[in-house]
């Protein structure tokens, strides 16, 4: 069988994993990083870039950068969710015209699953680079809670990015897989997830292989972005009040802002202090102006407690929703990447009264539970069953807009269950179903998955006909519906209008428009490849420089510093051919550097 991979397609980063013999290679983007930001920008002459190149200039190009669209995967324009994105989102959030949510960019509309798409198509070059192999298929990771939609947008997204997404499995099982629990244990475990935008914790028990999500609770809206956040909040007023200047109106200023205090941020995960510098990040008629400053960790904790605390809440919210005490929680397991936070680390420990599991990289445990999923399904690994379950009740609407579980949820899937349906009046050529999830009682105040209708049905009094509808969801957690005529023993034609998602038409058309692009992606791919080089060699020439300054003449410094310079220039342009100039001449830089240190030495 094919490789199948596992992926973790984050709100704020992804990653892809393949697990072969028993090893979880995490694969590197064309940059080097083993995760790949969840952002794809579209820039004014018609280029399309994703991930860390997109990162970079996101400030500097706000309505053309999109970013934590998996917030609006599979969701209605209207939901509250959507609007609270939409007013603070610096590009545009629209609705669809089947009310789905979407972002428009340069005026045109994409839905999620295509930005989704441009995510996962990124991954799948990476990973075919990685094997020299051809990648069809993959495991995709989503959050416990999410419903049919969502899932279906998922796969969607999946199949336009040339993927056959062979499986859906739930983030915190893929967590729970990643940190090595299988077949043989069980217990009750705490899946603690903070990333960059998002806040997760499940309680889940497992045993004999199955999992089962017991409860999920979290905030859509807290997670690292908001650490990051706090802590330019402080630079921007210091700065202000030390040079009077302010920083947010200026864009490309505070782009370089935003990376240095991520940076700072995650430095201080590992030492105790760091230094941010920005030379020249803004000027006024006085001249430059440069940000220097020292931030100790207990500053950083000082500035962001109160957001971290904010996750106790929700995970005392968790224990009371499955049931469990403290005490019965046989393991914590750290998630996300801002759980790398040493306060963060420290809040859980306090809270759970046990040191959590830290054996696996937070940032990678998604990616790699989904490829241990992958290779037990392509037959890598041996006969474990791994098992989700339905993650919220799936029902019909009755009379007096009630809805009526059919499969409630928490019931391990695959699963599917049978009615049977008849007409109320006399000659009722159809019947309606109106197929719902969610856990309230009234059919209005949960999601609406479809509307089936059961046509030609044979003339016929009221009551008669005897129609049988079976709903099943897969292991993905999709439902599919079949229907068939008791009296004809025929397959019974179905109607179906889905309430969101993409048509058929529209995935073809977004396919064919996938291949018009294929020679732009991969000439991203060089040109990250180039930029990658360039800066390499900025940084060992500069290195080199200052140790061989003194045997080299004045021209051939000047040289030397004019070809860097250039360097510095095309590594931040979007210029293929400016990038390989001033590679070939920084090279030419670099062999006199060389010649003459080992001219020195002989
Ligand atoms: P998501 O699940 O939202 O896609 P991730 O799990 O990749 O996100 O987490 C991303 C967040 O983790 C970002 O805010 C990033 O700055 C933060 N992060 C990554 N590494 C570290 C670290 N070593 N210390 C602190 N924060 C980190
Ligand atoms: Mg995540």
């Amino acid at each position: 069988m094919d490789k199948v991979v596992g992926i973790d397609l984050g709100t704020t980063n992804s990653c892809v994993c393949l697990y072969e013999s028993g090893v979880a290679h995490v694969i590197p983007n064309a940059e080097g990083s083993r995760t790949t930001p969840s952002m794809v920008a579209f820039t004014p002459d018609g280029q399309r870039l994703v991930g860390n190149i997109a990162k970079r200039q996101a400030i500097a190009n706000p309505q053309n950068t999109v970013f934590a669209t998996k917030r609006l995967m599979g969701r209605k324009f209207k939901t509250p969710e959507v609007q609270r994105m939409q007013m603070t989102a610096p590009f545009k959030i629209a609705s669809s015209d089947n009310g789905d949510a979407a972002v428009t960019v340069h005026g045109k509309r994409y839905s999620p699953p295509e930005i989704g798409a441009f995510v996962l198509r990124a991954l799948k070059e990476s990973a075919q680079e990685y094997t020299e192999a051809t990648i069809k298929d993959a495991v995709v990771a989503v959050p416990a809670y999410f419903d049919d939609a969502q899932r279906q947008a998922t796969r969607d997204a999946g199949r336009l990015a040339g993927l056959n997404v062979l499986r859906i499995i739930n983030e915190p099982t893929a967590a729970a897989l990643a940190y090595g629990i299988g077949a043989e244990s069980s217990g009750t475990i705490a899946v603690y997830d903070l990333g960059g935008g998002t806040f997760d914790i499940s309680i889940l028990d497992f045993s004999g292989g199955v999992f089962q999500v017991k409860a999920t609770h979290g905030d859509t809206f807290l997670g690292g972005e908001d650490i990051d956040a706090r802590l330019m909040d402080t630079l921007i007023a210091s700065f202000l009040s030390e040079t009077n200047i302010d920083l947010r109106k200026d864009p490309v200023a505070l782009q370089r802002l935003k990376d240095a205090a991520e940076r700072a941020k995650i430095e201080l995960s590992t030492v105790d202090e760091t230094e941010i510098s920005l030379p020249f990040l803004t000027a006024d008629a006085s001249g430059p102006k440069h940000l220097r400053r020292l931030l100790h960790r207990s500053e950083l904790e000082a500035l962001t407690q109160d957001l971290i605390i904010q996750t106790i809440a929700h995970c005392e919210e968790a224990l009371t929703g499955a049931g469990v005490t403290i005490e019965q929680i046989t393991d914590v397991l750290l998630v996300g990447g801002m759980t790398k936070m040493p306060l963060v680390q420290r809040t859980v420990a306090e809270f759970f009264g046990r040191q959590p599991n830290r054996s696996v990289n937070p940032d990678e445990a998604v990616a790699v539970g989904a490829a241990i999923q992958a290779a037990i399904l392509s037959g890598d690994v041996g006969e474990v069953v791994l098992l989700d379950v339905n993650p919220l009740s799936l029902g019909i609407e009755t009379a007096g807009g009630v809805m009526t579980k059919l499969i409630p949820r928490n019931v391990t899937v695959p699963v599917s269950v049978t009615e049977i349906f008849t007409t109320s009046e006399d000659y009722q050529p159809l019947v309606n179903i109106h197929v719902l999830q969610g856990e309230r009682p009234l059919a209005a105040d949960n999601t609406s998955l479809a509307r089936f209708e059961l046509v030609g049905i044979p003339p016929a009094l009221r009551g008669v006909p005897k129609i049988e509808v079976t709903f099943s969801i897969d292991a993905n957690g999709i439902l599919s519906v079949d229907a068939r005529d008791l009296g004809t023993k025929k397959e019974q034609s179905l109607r179906v209008r889905a309430t969101s998602g993409l048509t058929e038409q529209a995935i073809e058309r977004i396919l064919s428009e996938a291949e018009q692009y294929q020679e732009s992606d991969r000439l991203h791919v060089e040109m990250a490849e180039l930029r990658r080089r360039l800066a390499g060699l900025i940084y060992t020439t500069e290195r080199s420089l200052a140790e061989s300054a003194n045997y080299l003449t004045e021209s051939e410094l000047a040289q030397i510093r004019v070809d860097l310079e250039e360097g510095r220039r095309a590594t931040e342009s979007a210029d293929m051919a400016r990038m390989a100039n001033a590679l070939r001449e920084l090279e030419k830089s670099a062999f006199r550097i060389t010649e003459v240190m080992y001219k020195d030495l002989a």
